[in-house]
C-alpha cells in the first residue's frame, strides 16, 4: 500500500439551521491515520461538522463520505467512529459506575434486546486499561476528578473498537500539564490501534506539539495543514485570533511576532501563564 486512503472526505458542504449559516462549501479530506486538530472561534461550525461526519447532521448540499460510503449508510460499521461529545452536552452527575458508562459505547453493537455479554464487558475493560483507567471500573462516575472522566469517555468511544475517533473539546476544563498527558494518551491510541484522529480544541500551542495537521474552521475551511505551516501563514490571526494563546505557552514561533508586528500597533499582552 502506498497511497494513502481517505477516511472521510467531504466535498461542497452546507449546513444552516433554521436561518443560522453553520458550513459553507466546505472541502475537507481526512486520511487514514492522521492526527488532526481541528480549530476555529466560537460557533464557527466545528461541532457541526463532527455532526456531519457522524451522520446526525445531514447537509443542505454537497457530498459526505466516511470509509467510503455516507455515514448513514454505514450500517454495522457505523461502530467505525468514535465520538467523544463535548462535555457541556452530558450530565454525569447521576449515579453510575464507570464500567456501565464504557459499556454503553457497546451499546451500538448489541441487537436492541441483548445485554452486554462477556465480550462486551472485556472490550470495555480492554477500553478501561488503554487509558489507564481499569482501576476504577466499579467506581461511580460522579466521583472522579474532570480528567478521570475524560478519559472514562474516552474509553467509552474505544469500547467500539472504532477506526475513526472524533473527540469534541475533550480537554476543556483541563490544566495544560493534564492537557499534554491527555494529548500524550491519545498520540500512543493513534500509534498502537493504528486510529484516525480528529480533535476540536482552542489551544493550538499544546495541540500543535501532537498532531500531524491542524484545520482552521470558520463555516468554511480555511486550511488543514502542518501545524507549522498554519501558524506561520496568519491565517490563525485572521481566522481566529489565537495569537494571545500562543503567547501564554511561550511556543511562539518568531515568525508570527513579526508578522503580527506588521499590522501595527496591536499589542499583546503580557504576563500570562
Ligand atoms: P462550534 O462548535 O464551532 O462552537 P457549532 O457547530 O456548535 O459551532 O455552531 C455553528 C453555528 O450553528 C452557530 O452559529 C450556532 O449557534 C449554530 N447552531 C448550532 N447548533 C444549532 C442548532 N441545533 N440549532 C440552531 N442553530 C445551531
Ligand atoms: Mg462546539
Amino acid at each position: 500500500m502506498t497511497a494513502k486512503t481517505s477516511v472521510v472526505k467531504l466535498e461542497g458542504v452546507w449546513v444552516t439551521y433554521h436561518e443560522t449559516l453553520a458550513l459553507r462549501d466546505v472541502d475537507m479530506e481526512i486520511e487514514d491515520g492522521e492526527f488532526l486538530g481541528l480549530i476555529g472561534p466560537n460557533g464557527s461550525g466545528k461541532t457541526t461538522l463532527i455532526r456531519v461526519i457522524l451522520g446526525l447532521v445531514k447537509p443542505d448540499r454537497g457530498r459526505v463520505e466516511v470509509f467510503g460510503v455516507p455515514p448513514d449508510r454505514l450500517g454495522a460499521r457505523h461502530h467505525l467512529i468514535g465520538y467523544v461529545p463535548q462535555r457541556s452536552q452530558g450530565d454525569w452527575s447521576f449515579p453510575v459506575s464507570v464500567m456501565d458508562v464504557v459499556l454503553m459505547g457497546r451499546y451500538g453493537r448489541l441487537g436492541l434486546f441483548r445485554r452486554p455479554g462477556k465480550a462486551d464487558r472485556e472490550a470495555a475493560m480492554r477500553a478501561l486499561e488503554d487509558v489507564q483507567m481499569q482501576d476504577f471500573a466499579r467506581r461511580q462516575l460522579a466521583e472522579l476528578s474532570g480528567g478521570q472522566q475524560q478519559r472514562v469517555l474516552i474509553a467509552r468511544a474505544l469500547a467500539t473498537e472504532p477506526k475513526l475517533l472524533l473527540l469534541d473539546e475533550p480537554a476543556a476544563g483541563v490544566d495544560a500539564y493534564g492537557e499534554e498527558k491527555f494529548y500524550e494518551l491519545l498520540q500512543g491510541l493513534k500509534e498502537q490501534q493504528g486510529l484516525t484522529i480528529v480533535v476540536v480544541t482552542h489551544d493550538i500551542a499544546v495541540v500543535s506539539a501532537y498532531v500531524e495537521n491542524l484545520a482552521c474552521l470558520n463555516q468554511t475551511l480555511y486550511t488543514h495543514a502542518p501545524p507549522s505551516e498554519v501558524i506561520t501563514a496568519g491565517t490563525l490571526e485572521k481566522v481566529y485570533g489565537c495569537e494571545v494563546e500562543l503567547l501564554a505557552h511561550g511556543r511562539i514561533p518568531h515568525r508570527v511576532v513579526e508578522e503580527h508586528d506588521g499590522h501595527g500597533g496591536h499589542n499583546v499582552p503580557g504576563g500570562h501563564g
